[in-house]
């Protein structure tokens, strides 16, 4: 573990896979690869824009960092070996790790302290703007996407590729990397490059990098010849499909022995009510409504089954921008059944008896997004409230006026 945090950083280990640091000032760009073992394409695409990067003499500005995730899982070609390594970055887990209670840690609580080690380092031995890019394959076919959790800052750091983006994933997820990183309130973004094994996934996430180097601004579009060639390949792996989505159902496996998903989805795949989507315990799971298919499940490791998303009207998109910057969302506690939920005042806990006029779209519009606590209590968090927009206000990007955040 480490404690005390070391004014330099080991970049000699097998965590690293590459870092270097401009002459000049800019952004903090951390890139991971491999937080899940079997989903290796983030790595070799590292790997690949390292090598370029080392092999020719760009004007670099600032700092970047490409890192492994979760070492002894990806030697074994496995998601993880003992838990999953995407779902323990909660706060009161990473609290007890850390004061060490006596007891025997897990693999991956090994991984998670030592990455956590390091990313305290690096967020205290380099300035911002910080932006935390983590890779990802899926087992199903897909297009390449993006997730974040939805705070406007990463709305408008995600619009700029040209893949659709889903909002929400962490009122479904306990604990990925990404919704702990972005409670600190740094942009935060999770990129699933495809299919686990296809090549296109490790293409994709190479085109990625490049862009996301150019869009922080740690190095000039100018500088590298290729720039239209990676957006254009991006553009065309995702068809054309640069929509907004939020998740509305998350279909959970306990035995996974009892669930088979029904052959031949692909994420973002339409489907007509009644069609039936998987057999678990011999029953088959039927489609209640028509619905859009993300993430079903292909593999023998995993917690969610499938998901079903929505597309999100731009006027949705415009309407919660406006709220959220009027800074309505911040007053809802003098509300009956809404009260804080911490000392904080980052979370709000709402009981669902008293407040019976609110709905889930409704805090969604203000930034809101829940995790249910029992049948009458749901505890909301805001994105915005912990949201670092200070530090990225003078970024070509937060600047640009545009519908989703006017
Ligand atoms: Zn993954």
């Amino acid at each position: 573990m480490i404690e005390a945090p070391n004014p330099k950083i080991d970049v000699k280990t097998k965590r690293f896979i590459g870092h270097i640091r401009g002459k000049h000032p800019g952004p903090t760009l951390i890139f991971f690869g491999g937080i899940h073992g079997n989903e290796k394409s983030g790595v070799t695409a590292l790997e690949n824009v390292f090598k370029e990067l080392e092999n020719n003499a760009f004007t670099y500005h600032g700092s970047i960092y490409g890192l492994k995730g979760n070492l002894p899982a990806l030697l074994k070609g496995k998601r993880f070996l003992e838990k999953d390594l995407n779902r323990i970055w909660t706060k009161s887990n990473i609290n007890g790790l850390k004061e060490g209670k006596n007891r025997d840690l897990l693999i991956e609580e090994k991984e998670l302290l030592e990455i956590h080690g390091l990313i305290q380092d690096i967020l205290e031995l380099e300035k911002g703007p910080f932006y935390f890019i983590d890779y990802h394959t899926t087992s199903s076919k897909t297009l390449p996407f993006i997730t974040i959790n939805d705070a406007l800052i990463n709305r408008r750091f995600s619009k700029l590729f040209p893949v659709p983006i889903i909002l929400g994933i962490e009122e479904y997820l306990e604990g990925p990397l990404l919704s702990y990183i972005n409670e600190r309130g740094y942009v935060s973004l999770g990129f699933e490059s495809g299919q686990h094994t296809e090549e296109m996934a490790i293409k994709n996430s190479i085109a990625f990098t490049w862009l996301a180097m150019v869009f922080s601004g740690f190095l000039h579009k100018g500088d590298i010849k290729d720039f239209q060639k990676y957006y254009g390949q991006l553009q065309k792996s995702a068809e054309n499909n640069s929509n907004f989505y939020e998740i509305v159902y998350r279909h959970p496996i306990d035995d996974i022995d009892g669930f088979k998903m029904m052959e031949g989805f692909r994420s973002f795949e339409e489907v007509i009510q009644g069609t039936p989507l998987a057999i678990e315990k011999d029953e088959f799971i039927l489609a209640e409504k028509d619905a859009i298919i993300f993430m079903p499940l292909y593999q023998e490791q995993g917690e969610e089954g499938f998901f079903l998303i929505r597309k999100l009207p731009i006027w949705v998109l415009a309407l919660s921008a406006f709220l959220r910057r009027t800074k309505f969302g911040s007053l809802l506690q003098v509300l009956p059944g809404v009260s804080w939920a911490n000392k904080e005042k980052e979370l709000l806990l709402v009981n669902t008896k008293i407040a019976q006029f609110f709905t889930k779209p409704f805090f969604h519009l203000l930034g809101y997004r829940n995790r249910v606590l029992d049948k009458t209590y749901f505890i909301m968090n805001n994105r915005e409230l912990t949201a670092r927009n200070e530090m990225y206000r003078k970024t070509w990007w937060y600047r640009i006026t545009i519908w989703m955040s006017s």
